[in-house]
């Protein structure tokens, strides 16, 4: 709803209600706005998903809509022009200086320079030789025409987006049990459970506004268990603070089915009634040699995990309970295997399908739920349909593209050089592209492979619908008015000059969605911009047939029989764990630390954004390093970090007490700290999501 605060005095003061744009909470948010500026943001008390809160990124982050830094115009790379002289020649009129490495035109010029080089590697090569990666944090709408015009105007199948370095292990796991890979509750379910996991999610920094939930019930109740590998901010107020060895998390849920087996604490008539395969699984578990908690008595420095372990376990199965998960979880060699983990104790113990129990994988970007529904994964067309042909994923991409295979790219909002991993690797297999094209808001990291770089709207500036982390469509309106282009309208121009016109025959942001509807009717074909609108407060969580669905699996699970399954997989005994029992893990040595990383509360991914929030720069403008307090004279207070992939820039180390020995934390929000270059293709084995949580470096401390 738009309401003039006052008519005759402020005709420009208006107050708008839209959706956060920075992470995967999706918090609800009101724009005051004066003269086509942002100047406040706040969260209304009686907003669903705030609750009249919004964290320091969404009150504060909204300087870069009008920073001076935003792409206003194309950019066309000269050295380009320069490999391309029929190209240059074609359209020599149109362009204009702008600086040393770019010359600057209309948006037309750009899509028409864009689409002749696209058309040129199309023929040449054939459609796969193009590849597409993004969609999250654009709109719906946005992803939806990203991965239409890849697959339906390039045709090409190549199409991935940033769930491949997030949380494509928790759509892979949840899909295998319950063949749904999405949170089953609304937030608000938190005040109807009795008993919540925590497991590998730092929520207080990276999802602070569900953390403000877990935070209130907890303190009442005293009902909270977190685990990580390090003290998270959540886990003081944990009843069971349970610091768990690097690389140990299937290890670990996988005992919590051993207790709730060996005691005989699961439901056996959700069992029955519910679930297939249990019997197995059974047996499977109680011959696991690594399953028995006891084991962890044989870890040293971590024995306390063989009493404690059992008491999350027991507590998690005889109270209606919830698991809220993040990236400690899935960026792991078994992550997708974990979630399985997750889910096999929600179906042994009936915490699913009800109020106050189930499951919450805690999504990262605002519409990383979204472009996953909308099909911008190289194994899922809209809607989880299966792709004419499977595409590669981005790992499998930048192979690719050092072979020869793959000759272009289309960046959009995913700054690939900086948030993935193995980035010398990347710079490496980006230079042997033919074509690059990016649209984002501002320079950031990727654009210094781009050809053409177009700047687009912000969510700040246009209409369209976002899906937050419990499948909560937004329907977004514009807080300002920009004359920049929507990228599914970039798109649109440029299927029309590629002779896809009438395929993207989109004058709107509605006429795309209609298109969603039609072509994924199974979670929005209820789902009208209408309807959207009108509940715009509420919000409607997917499926939304007449109405929407807040819980999932009531009556049945999403497989094809409707059954839960059970899929065992037994720990690897490596990394952390090895190390300990082999005695070689506790020297005294610069050498074979083990370093996780992860956000902080004032950044957001690239910082493209925050960092253009002075309040929000300064809080935090570089990478910290967390290190344990007991080396803070063996270190000192700038450290590089090296690993067998690469080398991090210089850190500033901050020692503390919340990490344990021989163990490192640290952020990356920042290019210049090139945290990305430690890490090699490890990844998860099921779905390439690379091994982010674990990797061994050695410290070079910096007299
Ligand atoms: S928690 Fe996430 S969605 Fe909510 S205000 Fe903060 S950044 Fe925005």
């Amino acid at each position: 709803m738009t309401k003039k605060i006052d008519a005759t005095k402020e005709q420009s003061r208006r107050e708008i209600e839209s959706v956060c744009t920075y992470c995967g909470v999706g918090c609800d948010i009101t724009g005051v706005v004066e003269n086509n500026k942002i100047i406040k943001m706040y969260a209304q008390k009686d907003g669903v998903v705030s609750e009249g809160n919004l964290c320091i990124k969404g009150k504060y982050g909204y300087d870069f809509v009008d920073s001076k830094d935003r792409i206003r115009k194309p950019r066309v790379r000269k050295t380009f022009l320069d490999k391309n002289p029929h190209i240059k020649d074609a359209f020599v009129d149109k362009l204009e200086p702008f600086d040393d490495e770019f010359l600057t035109c209309d948006l037309d010029t750009a899509t028409s320079i864009a689409t002749m080089k696209l058309d040129e590697i199309k023929k040449k090569y054939g459609g796969d030789s193009f590849c597409a990666i993004g969609g999250a944090r654009t709109s719906c709408e946005g992803a939806y025409a990203f991965q239409k015009f890849c697959r339906e105007t390039m045709d090409s199948p190549h199409v991935d987006n940033c769930a491949r370095v997030c949380h494509s292990p928790s759509l892979k796991g949840m899909r295998a049990t319950m063949g749904e890979g999405a949170a089953t509750n609304p937030y608000n379910d938190i005040y109807e459970t009795e008993f919540m996991v925590v497991i590998g999610s730092n929520t207080m920094e990276a999802h602070p506004i569900i953390a403000n939930r877990i935070i209130n019930v907890a303190k009442q109740h005293n009902n909270l268990a977190v685990i990580d590998v390090r003290e998270t901010k959540l886990a003081k107020l944990a009843k069971h603070n349970c610091v768990i060895p690097f690389e140990s998390n299937l290890l670990m849920l996988n005992m919590m089915a051993y207790v709730i087996i060996d005691e005989e604490l699961y439901d056996r008539s959700f069992i029955d009634n519910r679930t297939k395969g249990f019997d197995a699984f059974k047996e499977k578990i109680l011959n696991d040699p690594y399953a028995n908690p006891e084991f962890f008595k044989k870890v040293e420095g971590y024995e306390y995990l063989a009493k404690m372990i059992p008491n999350i376990a027991r507590e998690y199965a005889v109270k209606k309970s919830m698991i809220f998960w993040g990236l400690g979880i899935t960026q792991n060699l078994d992550g997708s295997h974990a979630v399985m983990a997750i889910t096999h104790l929600a179906l042994m113990t009936g915490n699913v399908g009800k109020t106050g129990a189930g499951l919450m994988p805690l999504r990262g970007q605002n519409n990383v739920q979204g472009a996953c529904d909308m099909g911008c994964l190289p194994y899922f067309a809209p809607d989880y349909t299966k792709p004419k042909v499977e595409g590669m994923m981005t790992p499998q991409l930048m192979d690719a593209m050092l072979d020869g295979r793959i000759k272009a790219l289309i960046a959009m909002g995913e700054d690939i050089t900086h948030i993935h991993p193995n980035i010398n690797k990347i710079d490496k297999a980006m230079d042997m592209l033919e074509f690059c094209m990016v649209q984002d808001l501002f320079m950031v990291d990727v654009t210094k492979k781009a050809d053409i770089i177009i700047g687009v709207k912000s969510a700040y500036e246009k209409t369209g619908v976002y899906v937050n982390a419990m499948r909560r469509l937004h329907l977004s309106q514009p807080l300002v008015e920009s004359d920049l282009p929507d990228d599914w309208e970039v798109l649109t121009q440029m299927a029309g000059k590629l002779g896809d016109g009438e395929n993207f025959n989109f004058k709107t942001s509605e006429d795309v969605w209609n298109e969603v509807r039609e072509v994924a009717p199974v979670r929005f074909s209820g789902a009208n911009y209408y309807r959207l609108e009108r509940h715009r407060k509420r919000g409607m969580q997917w499926p939304i047939y007449n109405e929407d669905t807040p819980i999932l699996h009531l009556l049945d699970f999403r497989t094809e029989d409707g059954l839960g399954k059970y899929v065992y997989k037994q720990y690897k005994l490596r990394g952390q764990v090895q190390e300990i029992l082999d005695g070689t893990f506790y020297k005294d040595s610069h050498k074979g630390y083990y370093l996780t990383t992860g956000r902080t509360l004032a950044h957001y991914n690239n910082a493209a954004q925050t960092k253009q929030t002075d309040n929000l720069m300064h809080k935090y403008d570089e990478d910290l390093l967390l290190a344990p307090l007991e080396d803070k004279e063996k270190l000192g207070d700038k450290v590089i970090l090296k690993s067998e992939y690469g080398e991090s820039e210089a850190l500033s180390v901050k020692f503390t007490k919340k990490v344990k020995s021989r163990t490192l934390f640290c952020t990356f929000h920042h290019a210049k700290s090139r945290i990305n270059a430690l890490f090699g293709d490890e990844a998860d084995e099921l779905i390439w999501t690379a091994r982010f949580k674990s990797i061994k470096v050695d410290i070079i401390p910096i007299a």
